[in-house]
């Protein structure tokens, strides 16, 4: 450095200079981990996971994927790009990866939004799209939900702006649990203008078991401006590997591409996740068991007097509104870690069975100590 003083007054600045929409940026919360009073057995069921532990096939593809985390992985995801198209029906090229649908939704966004641009999706609605709609400097339009904690389809097609790039349709809707139809979201696709980029996030697909479930490959087939958008971290249980997949058409898809992180997707998690896609039926026998208790714990919470929305996921919604507080630490006491939504609800994940049982029975107790409409 010279002693002459810096000409350029800029230079003697010494604060780092952050993009101003980073002040936009909500923080993520995650589920808290488990904890428990002494003496009493913690649950975590605060972030959807699969309670179950990874298969002994899958484990086995991990151990073996180990030996060889000196190379990078296969940048292009080729192999389990291939088994998707095969199991899905979709040309490879219509598939793209990512690090979680979180990632594979950051890489629509980097694709799609400039500053100012809108993102319209509902609201309570996952907690991930406010922070990557901030993030590119693009304004979340959130639309409220309905009485029965359902999208508002309508309401959403009337929020579509000039601006808008994307809608995001969550179904079923975490944390609150409802789908949204095939004929309902067949209407709205059919009004929505083509320049708009449609997601369909199903991240707890494999969980649907009502016939009226949209068929989203069958809706995005004949749009190109809808994309469906898939995880392998809920059904699958591979939720700590990070890994999620978009089915897209092609100017979409190679757009997501290029806004992925170079080698985003591990060796590990590629590898797990063909040999989870290969595993399927073992998983999908898991996937009933949790069903069956989702509709036991469903019908012992409303038998008990609770409103529960109609939950097609991994997870029921308890809308208490001021009263969210009370009811998480309530639960906690018993061992039971909730996701607490501010002053909206609290998200249960339907777990092990004994879990299942501690909530119902704490939600019982706290329902005759509280003898007020829970709803
Ligand atoms: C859990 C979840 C995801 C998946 O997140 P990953 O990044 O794949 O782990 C995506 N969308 C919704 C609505 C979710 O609840």
């Amino acid at each position: 450095m010279s002693d002459a003083a810096p000409e350029n007054t800029s230079d003697t600045d010494t604060e780092v200079r952050l993009r101003s929409a980073l002040d936009q940026v909500p923080a993520y919360v995650p589920g808290k981990p488990a904890a428990a009073p002494e003496g009493v057995t913690a649950y975590k069921v605060s972030s959807n996971e699969n309670p179950y532990p990874p298969l002994p096939s899958v484990l086995e593809v991990v151990r073996d994927a180990a030996a060889s985390i000196n190379r990078y992985p296969d940048m292009a995801v080729t192999e389990l790009t291939q088994a998707l198209s095969d199991s899905l029906g979709v040309p490879a090229e219509h598939v793209a990866t990512g690090t979680g649908s979180v990632g594979v939704l950051g890489q629509v966004i980097a694709a799609t939004c400039d500053p100012g641009d809108e993102v319209v999706y509902a609201w309570r609605s996952f907690e991930a799209y406010p922070i990557v709609t901030a993030l590119a400097g693009a304004q979340s339009v959130q639309v409220g939900l309905d009485d029965h904690a359902r999208h508002r389809l309508d309401a959403m097609r009337a929020a579509i702006s000039d601006r808008t790039k994307v809608v995001i349709v969550c179904t079923p809707n975490n944390p609150t649990g409802p789908m949204v139809r095939h004929d309902e979201l067949e209407r709205f696709l059919d009004d929505v203008p083509g320049r708009v980029l449609v997601v369909i996030d199903e991240a707890y697909l494999e969980f649907v078991d009502d016939p009226e479930a949209p068929r989203s490959l069958e809706l995005y087939r004949d749009r190109p401006n809808v994309m469906v958008l898939r995880t392998f971290s809920k059904a699958y249980g591979l939720a700590g590997l990070r890994i999620g997949y978009a089915v897209a058409h092609p100017p979409v898809a190679s757009a997501l591409r290029k806004t992925a992180t170079p080698f985003g997707v591990n060796s590990i998690a590629q590898a797990a996740a063909v040999a989870s896609l290969k595993a399927f039926d073992e998983l999908k026998e898991r996937v009933d068991a949790l069903v069956a208790e989702r509709t036991r714990v469903v019908a012992a919470l409303r038998g008990q007097g609770w409103f529960i929305p109609d939950t097609q996921a991994n997870f029921v919604w308890f809308g208490l509104g001021e009263r969210s507080g009370d009811f998480a630490a309530a639960a906690q006491q018993a061992g039971l870690t909730l996701r607490q939504y501010g002053t909206d609800g609290v998200r249960a994940t339907i777990g092990e069975t004994e879990a299942n049982d501690v909530l119902i029975e704490v939600a019982g107790a706290w329902l005759t100590e509280h003898p007020v409409d829970p709803a």
